[in-house]
């Protein structure tokens, strides 16, 4: 049992949930993500969790994260935990984010106006790109 993990949020913590297409379909407890294939490397969640955290770090909340890496805003609850991230607290400072494919990127940064003034930090999502936005100085 220990090897056997949920696809989505690695959890341990999955119970039987019927059977698909002849297949054992289980639930995950702590996602609520239904699966009947178990989670095979560790190179795909790591992935993930390093971008949510990542994420995290830059100051989006759990449930804009889910909608950016399509993982549950419980998994990131649990991965904040589990690696005992914290981050500064920030009352006025929220990074504005885009998801853009790579012609997409190069346009943007042909034009200079988009980063004057703040800046961005690009980070590989999937086949797409994400770039938040530093808007630091901005009220
Ligand atoms: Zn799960």
């Amino acid at each position: 049992m220990s090897e056997k993990k949920c696809p989505n949020c690695s959890s341990e913590n999955f119970v039987k949930s019927g059977i698909v297409n002849k297949r054992q379909r289980y639930k995950c407890k702590d996602c609520s993500y239904y699966f009947t294939v178990f989670k095979e490397g560790k190179k795909i969640s790591d992935y993930y969790v390093n971008k949510a955290l990542q994420l995290y770090l830059e100051g989006l909340t759990y449930r804009e994260i889910e909608r950016v890496l399509g993982v549950s805003h419980v998994s990131v609850l649990n991965w904040v935990k589990k690696y005992k991230v914290k981050r500064p607290e920030r009352t006025n400072y929220h990074p504005s984010y885009k998801i853009l494919n790579a012609a997409e990127l190069a346009n943007y940064f042909k034009d200079t106006e988009n980063l004057k003034g703040s800046g961005a930090i690009v980070t590989e999502l999937g086949d797409k790109f994400m770039l938040i936005k530093w808007e630091r100085f901005k009220d």
